[in-house]
């Protein structure tokens, strides 16, 4: 199975659940940044809004708060760093005790000192671990080097204490493809549970950039994660990988995937931070999800981003029983 089967009952009960209420729109993943610290400064991290200092953290009671208002069965805690917020025990805590799923995105560094032997592996909790590639290139993504070994030899303990591990690579213009496969058949042999592959991808369509890839890059880059996808265990859907290929299309779902952040509800979604919002009403109420839903936007031109598009498969899937099929075999059967 891709994910482990209380996962996926959960959220179809949570798809029923909406769908019984005749709701339209409401979110399937909460992206939760409880604070804009970070041990490391790597490229391509969206560092303009970090303040760096832990006091400008989210307390406890508000995490939890924005957990209930939105929701989501799926719970993404990154940030800033995850690890390092001092209340981070009780926050995975008051999360599983809600019956929600953590995706915990960590750089690993602390892994060791905040995580083991502080948090017990349980089955809503899984740790997701950046590597953006093989040693050289990792370690210059982050800017440090050792990196890629301390997390390789964070996931070869966190699996040997039982945790269930992913990994979250983002593909940028220079990244080498063989190398992806590469990493991935190293993962593999680590036995990491999941590999999520995204696109760096460039907002302003006007101006070149050496570093981010725009929509046909990113095209020409899934042809080969697609292929990956037949030999690796990508947590990516079939459908989406084929979306991020160009090879179909789909509308934006940007209310799935909803943030909150030491600033409030960040709209209209988990990329663009045009306004927050200090209340979930004024956000979920305020927003033009018609407008947004529509990629109309300038800044939406290039986007292929899982936030943006699985739950448009997921919802896509009602208009074709060939998908459900190929979706079911996807998840129980490969
Ligand atoms: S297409 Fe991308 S940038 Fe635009 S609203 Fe959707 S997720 Fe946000």
């Amino acid at each position: 199975m891709r994910f482990p089967l209380h996962i996926t009952t959960d959220m179809i009960k949570h798809q029923l659940r909406h769908g019984l209420k005749g709701h339209k729109r409401y979110p399937f993943v909460l992206m939760l940044e409880p604070l804009y610290t970070c041990n490391l400064a790597c490229l391509g991290c969206s560092v303009e809004r970090h303040t760096g200092r832990i006091e400008d953290r989210l307390t406890l009671e508000e995490c939890l708060k924005a957990a209930d208002d939105s929701g989501a069965p799926v719970v993404s805690l990154c940030g800033g760093e995850p690890t390092i917020y001092p209340e981070l025990k009780g926050l995975v805590e008051g999360i599983i005790a809600r019956k929600r799923h953590i995706y915990l995105c960590t750089n690993g560094l602390l892994l060791d000192r905040t995580v083991y032997g502080q948090i017990a592996p349980h089955n809503r909790l899984t740790l997701n671990i950046h590597l953006d590639g093989l040693k050289r290139t990792h370690d210059q993504v982050c800017d440090r080097e050792g990196v890629f070994d301390n997390a390789l030899e964070m996931i070869k303990e966190g699996k040997r204490l039982g945790y269930r591990i992913t990994t979250n690579t983002t593909i940028f213009k220079e990244t080498d493809m063989d190398e992806v496969e590469a990493l991935a058949r190293l993962l593999r042999e680590h036995q990491v549970d999941g590999m999520l592959l995204s696109p760096g991808y460039q907002y302003d369509d006007s101006v070149e950039s050496d570093f981010f890839l725009a929509r046909e890059e990113i095209h020409q880059k899934f042809q080969r994660v697609l292929d990956l996808s037949k030999r690796y265990r990508l947590t990516s859907t079939p459908m989406f990988l084929e979306f991020a290929a160009g090879l179909r299309e789909y509308p934006c779902s940007p209310w799935s995937t909803v943030t909150y952040t030491p600033q409030g509800w960040r709209g209209p979604c988990y990329l663009i931070g045009e306004k927050y919002y200090q209340t979930w009403e004024e956000f979920w109420q305020s927003v033009d999800w018609n407008y947004w839903e529509s990629r109309q936007d300038p800044r939406c031109y290039n986007c292929k981003m899982h936030s943006g598009f699985e739950a448009s498969v997921v919802l896509g899937l009602r208009n074709s029983l060939k998908d459900m099929l190929r979706m079911a075999v996807w998840n129980f059967l490969e």
